[in-house]
């Protein structure tokens, strides 16, 4: 079970499952321990947001079993980080949220859930029209591409958290659907000798915490990527189809030197993330492809890798820049400097002048004096409403700085955690 924002999802999207609203949580005469601790708490004020907040409780209520024991206030906070309340605080509601875990369980027949959604026939292909639009989902790979190729100006949905907003935000007219959800070939994710493999329709969730196995620098963020719910619905391939300038997934996968898979009805070709965008939202994709997987190299020995979302709220906010830095480093000397940047270009873009100048050099104060002045003149951001050009400029250099701090042999904060949260953490300590 899983929370979702259901102001993104389209109601063909739910076929075969079971939708729960906090409708179904209790009532007054036989609330909910989650709706009791918020009460005996004061978790709800104005009640606005209380709703949703209950919802994401309830998935973390019904986790205590496979978790083995109440979630950390930590991993209340992370499930909760979708849930924006503008009164109380959030203090009284994590605390309800401990106060519920430890409440008798709470009767949920899960056994007959089960029983009722194995007797919904989710096998095969599935379609539904209504309003002369059509939504198709098939199963197979080899449907899908056929369907593509058929039906060339259908959207494709992966999560639909992006293309969700164009239905409710923007009124985008987009016709026909082809959804890739249900694909299991795109379900896949493994990691071999050759690279981590994720299936275009694994969750961003899922497909974070396989990588932050092979490079745990990704865990924050992992945890920022906008909130669990919206991790839980939406896939990393849509992440990457979306091509956002501002798409957190990008900049880490190019600096990592990821490949993505395009699949036709005429076969697959791979190429490196970074060539897919050709321009503001365009991508080097046919009409009758879909993207398939997208692989990522493992770690090498000696290698250094950061990557550092900038954004004005901690928690759900869209990135006014996130860059990442990867390298190795052989006897003091930098080498494969990849550096992939977003809110910094019209693309996703790598920062290939930058590359340039650290690549071969000793890693040392000299080295990133150049850098620092090649990576400033790299870029040509725009102002916007998240961040002003300069501040987005300003950022690029002063990353660029930290990523020396942490991992120069030659600076004196190296291995030490330099993050707001490790900050946060040591001054509960003092
Ligand atoms: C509240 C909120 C917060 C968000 N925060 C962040 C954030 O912090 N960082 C971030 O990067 N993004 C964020 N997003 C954006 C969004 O969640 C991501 O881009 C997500 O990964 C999109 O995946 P999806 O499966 O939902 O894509 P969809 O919405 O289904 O599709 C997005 C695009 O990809 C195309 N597409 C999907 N799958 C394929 C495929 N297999 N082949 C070809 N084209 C395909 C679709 O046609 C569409 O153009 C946020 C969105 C919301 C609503």
């Amino acid at each position: 079970m899983r929370s979702a924002n259901a102001c993104l999802l389209p109601l063909a999207s739910l076929h075969g499952k079971a939708v729960f609203t906090a409708d179904q949580l209790g009532d007054e005469q036989k609330p909910h321990p989650i709706q009791e601790a918020m009460v005996s708490c004061h978790g709800s004020q104005c009640g606005f947001c209380t709703p949703g907040f209950m919802m994401s409780m309830w998935s973390v209520y019904l986790q205590r079993d496979s978790r083995g024991g109440p979630a950390s206030r930590e991993e209340i906070q992370q499930a909760l980080s979708g849930n924006l309340c503008r009164c109380t605080g959030y203090r009284p509601i994590v605390d309800a949220m401990q106060v519920a875990e430890q409440a008798p369980e709470h009767p949920f027949d899960r056994q007959a859930l089960s029983t009722q959604l194995a007797g919904i026939a989710d096998t095969g292909d599935f379609h539904y029209s209504a309003q002369k639009q059509h939504w198709h989902a098939p199963r197979t790979m080899d449907a899908l591409l056929r369907l593509r190729h058929a039906l060339p100006n259908a959207t494709l949905v992966a999560g639909s958290t992006d293309i969700g907003l164009w239905i409710t935000k923007q009124f985008r007219p987009l016709g026909d659907f082809i959804s890739v959800a249900k694909v299991e070939a795109l379900h896949h994710c493994e990691r071999t000798d050759e690279g981590i493999f994720i299936g275009a329709a694994v969750s961003v969730e899922q497909a974070y915490r396989a990588c932050l196995k092979e490079y745990p620098e990704l865990s924050e963020l992992a945890d920022r990527f906008a909130s669990l719910p919206v991790r839980n619905t939406g896939t990393l391939g849509g992440n990457i189809a979306n091509g956002s300038p501002i798409g957190d997934s990008m900049p880490w996968l190019i600096a990592l030197g990821a490949r993505i898979e395009l699949a036709s009805v005429s076969g697959t070709r791979q190429i490196p993330l970074e060539a897919f965008y050709t321009g503001y939202r365009q991508k080097d994709l046919q009409a009758n492809e879909v993207v398939g997987r997208i692989i990522i190299p493992l770690r090498t020995s000696a290698s250094l890798f950061r990557v550092w979302k900038i954004s004005k709220r901690i928690d759900q906010d869209i990135s006014a820049v996130c860059i990442a830095f990867s390298a190795t480093l052989n006897d003091g000397r930098l080498q494969h400097v990849r550096i992939g940047a977003g809110g910094v270009a019209a693309i996703p873009a790598r920062a290939r002048q930058t590359e340039a100048v650290l690549e071969g050099s000793m890693w040392d104060q000299a080295a990133l004096e150049k850098a620092c002045a090649a990576i400033a003149a790299e870029f040509t951001p725009l102002s916007d409403m998240r961040a002003s050009a300069a501040y987005r400029r300003q950022l690029c250099v002063n990353l660029l700085k930290r990523f020396w701090l942490e991992t120069s042999p030659a600076s004196d904060a190296k291995d030490k955690a330099l993050s707001l949260t490790a900050y946060a953490a040591a001054g509960d300590q003092q």
